[in-house]
């Protein structure tokens, strides 16, 4: 038989498990706080069950625990970026951020993607699976441990489209948030995705108190489409359309991430179409100036372009501000890391999955 990917259970879904064992549900409350608050990593943890039960669950279940295989941390800043191995030998990398209002951990939610946005190194390899609950839990848990810092914020902007990944997504936000768990607030999660139209309004019925990011990018379909090909399957009006829905169902601010690429989308009459496009929402723009990956000639807006263009948007009374690089002396873009480990790999003829 199967075994049974237990980090992934909700605690309800334990409680049955435990109790087609035989179990009591109390049980289920124990080994959930193992799990997801005591952050164990093994049965042979739990030490509040006895070993025969422990042996059982070692033979019921599978225990997903994410392999740390690089750290890079910046001297600047603290800011550190993981590489982890899952079981498979796919590699995915994770980074947590130090705020002064707290930590802040930015996931992978896919091995790769799919989407194909021209300057994004997480694509560039195709997308080669979805990451499971229990391992999108445990990049958070991993660093939590490793780190031994508490984390009160996530960001699901790593690796891989969250709304390509649903199910899982929603079901791993239910069990992050849950007061059972890690619980943190709904309110400290932001959730990014391209712009999966119908995604975003099935995400806005789920009624979440997160966050969305909308990877905007462009203020016009013809330049949008340039750079992602998302915006051949949706127009802006169907995405932004479908962005109202989500602030008229949760009433969160919708974040527009915009990233400022040389000659691309950084002219003043971009700036002001942007202008056109947003008014009257509420909403506020991220100025991303854009990490060059060597596999494309994209160049970073020059700093002149970026702070004219912020203050075309200022001037027209949008909210706005310039991403702060974190961690500029370990730069690496999205995918990046993850990428180049890869391919030091391969030119090592090691061993790795794809
Ligand atoms: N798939 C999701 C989340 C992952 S990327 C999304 O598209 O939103 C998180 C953000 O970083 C997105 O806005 C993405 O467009 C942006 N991004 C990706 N590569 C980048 C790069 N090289 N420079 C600047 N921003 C980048």
């Amino acid at each position: 038989m199967e075994k049974v990917d237990i980090k992934s259970l909700t605690i309800e879904e334990l409680k049955q498990e435990l109790a087609g064992m035989g179990e009591k549900p109390f049980r289920a409350g124990q080994i959930y706080e193992w799990l997801h608050v005591k952050l164990a990593r093994g049965f042979d943890e739990m030490t509040n069950l006895s070993k025969d039960l422990r042996n059982k669950l070692e033979e019921r279940f599978e225990f997903v625990s994410l392999k740390m295989v690089e750290k890079f941390e910046s001297q600047i800043d603290g800011t550190c970026k993981f590489l982890f191995e899952l079981a498979d030998g796919s590699i995915i990398e994770s980074v947590l951020m130090k705020y002064q209002h707290g930590n802040s951990v930015c996931i992978s939610t896919q091995v790769g993607c799919r989407m194909g946005c021209r300057f994004c190194a997480s694509t560039l390899g195709g997308l080669e699976r979805n990451l499971r609950v229990s391992e999108m839990l445990d990049e958070i848990y991993s660093i939590q441990r490793i780190s031994g810092e508490r984390v009160s914020n996530v960001v699901l902007m790593g690796t891989g489209e969250p709304l390509d990944n649903y199910d899982n997504v929603v079901r791993f936000l239910h069990m992050l948030t849950d007061e059972k768990g890690l619980h943190i607030s709904q309110r400290n999660i932001t959730v990014s995705t391209c712009g999966l139209a119908e995604r975003i309004r099935d995400f806005a019925d789920e009624d979440f108190a997160v966050t969305l990011a909308l990877s905007l990018h462009a203020p016009n379909n013809e330049d949008r489409r340039k750079i992602m090909p998302i915006a051949n399957k949706y127009n802006l009006d169907e995405v932004l359309a479908a962005c109202d829905y989500f602030y008229d169902k949760t009433g969160r601010r919708i974040s527009f991430e915009y990233s400022l690429v040389e000659g691309v989308n950084d002219n003043a009459e971009q700036a002001m179409e942007l202008v056109r496009l947003v008014k009257g929402k509420n909403c506020h723009i991220n100025l991303i100036p854009v990490n060059p990956i060597k596999e494309r000639d994209y160049k970073r807006s020059t700093g002149k372009n970026i702070q004219n263009f912020k203050n075309i948007l200022e001037k027209n009374r949008i909210n706005v501000t310039i991403r702060r690089e974190m961690g500029a002396d370990i730069n690496a873009a999205c995918g990046q890391l993850r990428k180049s480990y890869k391919d030091k790999l391969t030119r090592q003829g090691g061993e790795v999955q794809s």
